[in-house]
């Protein structure tokens, strides 16, 4: 089993050690794990500090060393919010020997109709109409389009990351019309620039995947193949949180295989 969307403390919302992330990894069956720390504005306000990603690469080649044979460690990157400042993406891959790039968007989010908080996960949206609602998803979409297109990465991460909080966490429905042409948009781009999508597990838990069944279905029928399953994990103990579930998903969509990152190429992780 592979994981390809993990935190540590070279992300600001993360304190885990990469040696601890490998042994629980180990511990629990996997045979390969992606890092991939935050890059983006809300994480590195004052100017990206290449630094971080050269340690954590350094010492993924230690750990690769260390662990040879049981574990395979890849050096990702999540990149987020391109839009706002593309030149952080430059800079965070001029640092070379990169197996896999996220990309994602979180925050800084505006509606026309309400002040919003800039971080997505502060907004409380059972206080929000459902025009508001619609605007917002609406926006998030907008830009998200954008980065599809012209950003440099591998792998489009938590494509219905708004749901996660306005659904999953605050219990308000969203028709799948409100998104249909937008997602459509979005999985056509990933195709046609042969990116992968990532099913992301992080809310398996309540039963929530990133993107759901029907997404997936459709992504599978528009021809899609790339995919890549990670669970978002920030501490250790989630480093398997929901891949199996998210595994038994993937093949009921149709799907026979999953893929990691490596060099920025894809591999099958395993056969489903
Ligand atoms: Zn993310
Ligand atoms: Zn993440």
């Amino acid at each position: 089993m592979v994981n390809s969307h993990i935190h540590s403390k070279y992300s600001v919302d993360s304190t885990e050690e990469i040696d601890d992330i490998c042994k629980e990894a180990i511990n629990k069956g996997l045979t390969a794990i992606a890092i991939t720390d935050h890059v983006c504005f809300w994480h590195h306000p004052n100017g990206l500090k290449t630094k971080d990603l050269i340690d954590c690469k350094n010492e993924i080649l230690t750990l690769n060393k260390k662990y040879n044979g049981k574990l395979k460690i890849l050096f990702g990157m999540e990149i987020s919010e391109y839009h706002f400042n593309p030149s952080y993406e430059k800079q965070a891959l001029s640092v070379g020997d990169i197996d896999v790039v996220l990309s994602s968007l979180h925050d800084d989010i505006t509606i026309s109709s309400r002040k919003l908080e800039r971080r997505l996960c502060n907004n409380d949206f059972k206080t929000f109409s459902k025009e508001q609602i619609v605007e917002l998803i609406k926006n998030y979409y907008k830009i998200l389009i954008d980065i599809a297109k012209n950003s440099d990465y591998d792998v489009l991460a938590h494509l219905t990351y708004p749901l996660r909080y306005i659904t999953c966490r605050d219990k308000v429905k969203v028709d799948f019309k409100t998104i249909e042409k937008e997602i459509k948009d979005i999985l056509q781009i990933i195709i046609k620039r042969s990116k992968a999508l990532e099913l992301n597990t992080s809310n398996a838990g309540s039963g929530f995947f990133m993107p759901n069944e029907e997404i997936l279905k459709l992504y599978r029928e528009m021809g899609g193949e790339l995919i890549n399953l990670g669970s978002d994990a920030h501490v250790c103990q989630k480093v398997d949180l929901g891949l199996k579930e998210g595994k038994e998903l993937l093949k009921k969509c149709g799907f026979t295989k999953y893929y990691y990152y490596e060099n920025r190429k894809p591999i099958i992780a395993e056969e489903l």
